[in-house]
C-alpha cells in the first residue's frame, strides 16, 4: 500500500502551494480532495439541485462525471466534459461546497473515490480530514494553520495579482464564516490530527513552510 502524506488546515494557509512544491519534490501524485467538493457544489448549482437537500445531492456525489487532468504541471478539471478549472474557485462556489461538505452521507459518498488517488510511489493529500478521516493510517501528517487576517490577506493579494479589486473585511468576514462552518460541523471536523505535526504560518514565507515540512516528511 502507497504512503500517503496528509495536509489539513483551513481555506488559504497556503495547503495548495505547499501540496504541489510536495508534490513535484518527490514525484508522488496529488490529491486536491477540496476539488471534489467544489465540483459536486457546481454540479449541484448547474443542475438545479436543492444543496440543501441530503437527499439530492447523494446520488449526485456518487455519480459525479469528474476527471482530474495534470497539464503542463497544473491540475484541469473536467466536468461532465466541460474544462471547469476557473469556475470552481469563484466565491459563489467556495460557499457551496462547504455547505454540501457539512452533510455525512455526502462526505461517505466521496470516501472511495478519495482513497482511489493512493497509488505508487505515494500520494500528498491536500483537505480538512485526509488525517483524521480519509486516510487515519498515514504515516506522515501536517496540519497548515495561519490567522484568519493573514489567510485573508493572502487571499486579496492573489486577487489582486489577478486584477481583481476586493475589499479585505469582506474577504476575512467570508473566510471565518466558512471556516466556523468547516470547524463546527457534526462530521469531520476541521481538527487536527492527534498526531499531525502543526505548523503555523502566519508569520513564515512559503519557501520555509516547504522547507519545514519536507524537513518532516523526511524524519
Ligand atoms: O480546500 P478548498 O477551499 O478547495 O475546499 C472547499 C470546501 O470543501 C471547504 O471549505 C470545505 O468545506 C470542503 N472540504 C471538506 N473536506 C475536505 C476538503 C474540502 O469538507 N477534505
Amino acid at each position: 500500500i502507497a504512503p500517503v502524506i496528509t495536509i489539513d488546515g483551513p481555506s488559504g494557509a497556503g495547503k495548495g502551494t505547499l501540496c504541489k512544491a510536495m508534490a513535484e519534490s518527490l514525484q508522488w501524485h496529488l490529491l486536491d480532495s477540496g476539488a471534489i467538493y467544489r465540483v459536486l457544489a457546481l454540479a449541484a448549482l448547474h443542475h438545479q439541485v436543492d444543496i440543501e437537500s441530503e437527499e439530492a445531492l447523494v446520488p449526485m456525489a456518487a455519480h459525479l462525471d469528474v476527471r482530474f487532468l495534470s497539464v503542463e504541471g497544473e491540475m484541469q478539471v473536467i466536468l461532465e466534459g466541460e474544462d471547469v478549472t476557473g469556475e470552481i474557485r469563484t466565491q459563489e462556489v467556495s460557499n457551496t461546497a462547504s455547505r454540501v461538505a457539512a452533510f455525512p452521507r455526502v462526505r461517505e459518498a466521496l470516501l472511495r473515490r478519495q482513497r482511489a488517488f493512493r497509488e505508487e510511489p505515494g500520494l500528498i493529500a491536500d483537505g480538512r480530514d485526509m488525517g483524521t478521516v480519509v486516510f487515519p493510517d498515514a504515516p506522515v501528517k501536517i496540519f497548515l494553520d495561519a490567522s484568519s487576517e493573514e489567510r485573508a490577506h493572502r487571499r486579496m493579494l492573489q486577487l489582486q495579482e489577478k486584477g481583481f479589486n476586493v475589499n479585505f473585511d469582506r474577504l476575512l468576514s467570508e473566510i471565518k464564516e466558512r471556516d466556523d462552518r468547516d470547524r463546527n460541523r457534526a462530521i469531520a471536523p476541521l481538527v487536527p490530527a492527534a498526531d499531525a505535526l502543526v505548523l503555523d504560518s502566519t508569520s513564515m514565507s512559503i519557501e520555509q513552510v516547504i522547507e519545514k515540512a519536507l524537513d518532516y516528511a523526511r524524519h
